[in-house]
């Protein structure tokens, strides 16, 4: 019996480091003979996503994004920054009810559940508070915050991953939402990228629901085209196929996305999955992701290749979240250059 099944449809999700590590190829020699899971962010990737991963190649771009560092050069050690922090959006401030952040105006967030199928080492929530903010015993007092608020228009089912979620839990988050005024309900998921057969007939069936009575978004997270294998490609066209407003966040990562042919091939990798570049995150500074911060010049200069060698609409939005401000920062691209 393989121990890991890396077919694109498996389920299979690993945390086991030394099994990656055999399964990859990687050069183990300066491996610690102990490698630690880090408790606070465990080693967590699906082995659809690792399938993905091309074997004996310490920089493979999938690769960077969901294993640290550390573990591949245990000697490495990050210089201290102090502009890092643990919740560097200010997120407690916006948590207006458990389970719900309020920072722009027309739009809630609802943290369904702190569980994630893919742990990316770059994650700004790597260190939120879930136990404390999750909805389960409090959707009452969330949809009462969101009826008694007329300028709310959207609500965002985010996470964690709402995909992580049992359909029958997502489909009574859902049709609680669909009694509400709201006009559009938004996911933002990981899941058909790195875990595309979760996205099952069950799924499909409550987003075609929903979809007679809401507008349905999908905001999906892929930062490289290798991402996007022929059935996870497959799995979005599908979801396009329902009438879902697809579109893709990425985040710029040094090692990973940083070079103008990268974000290209993205873009027509997307495009081919029926899914509409929406963001390009500069890196949100969040303890634990210093090594893949790219400089705002770099940065600039890539938006101003992909002007130059895409059509429009597939040229993302380069934005950086700064906590005080009431939208994402669209970065000055005449400025920097
Ligand atoms: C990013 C974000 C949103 C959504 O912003 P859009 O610009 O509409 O994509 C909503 N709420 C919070 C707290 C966010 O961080």
């Amino acid at each position: 019996m393989r121990l890991i099944d890396d077919h694109p449809k498996s389920t299979q999700i690993i945390s086991d480091i030394a099994l990656i590590i055999q399964y990859l190829q990687l050069d183990t020699d300066k491996l610690p003979p102990h490698v630690q899971n880090p408790s606070t962010f465990a080693i967590k990737i699906p082995a659809a996503f690792l399938g993905k991963i091309k074997r004996r190649t310490p920089n493979d771009p999938l690769l960077l994004q969901v294993l640290s560092p550390q573990i591949l050069t245990p000697n490495l050690t990050d210089a201290p920054n102090h502009s890092y922090s643990l919740d560097p959006l200010c997120e407690k401030k916006f948590n207006k009810i458990q389970g719900l952040l309020h920072k722009y105006p027309s739009r809630v967030l609802i943290t369904t559940t702190g569980a994630c199928l893919v742990h990316c080492r770059y994650c700004f929530r790597q260190h939120f508070d879930y136990s404390a903010n999750l909805p389960d015993n409090n959707f009452d007092a969330i949809m009462d915050y969101i009826n008694a608020d007329d300028n709310i228009t959207e609500v965002i089912l985010s996470g964690g991953d709402p995909l992580a979620l049992s359909n029958r839990r997502l489909a009574h988050i859902i049709d609680r939402l669909c009694q509400s005024h709201v006009q559009t309900i938004r996911i933002h998921t990981r899941t058909p990228i790195v875990m595309p057969a979760r996205v099952d007939l069950g799924l499909l069936d409550i987003l075609r629901t929903a979809l007679t009575q809401k507008n349905i978004v999908m905001v999906v997270h892929a930062n490289h085209a290798q991402e996007l294998d022929a059935f996870t490609t497959q799995t979005l066209q599908s979801i396009a196929n329902l009438g879902v407003m697809l579109l893709n966040q990425s985040v710029l990562l040094r090692g990973v996305n940083d070079n103008a042919d990268a974000l290209i091939a993205l873009s027509y990798a997307l495009q081919k999955a029926h899914v509409l570049p929406y963001y390009l995150h500069v890196l949100d500074k969040v303890l634990g992701a210093e090594h893949f911060s790219c400089s705002t010049k770099h940065a600039v200069n890539l938006h101003w290749s992909l002007l130059q060698h895409l059509p429009g609409y597939l040229v993302p939005k380069l934005v950086v979240e700064e906590p005080d401000k009431l939208h994402k920062t669209p970065v000055d691209i005449y400025k920097h250059r």
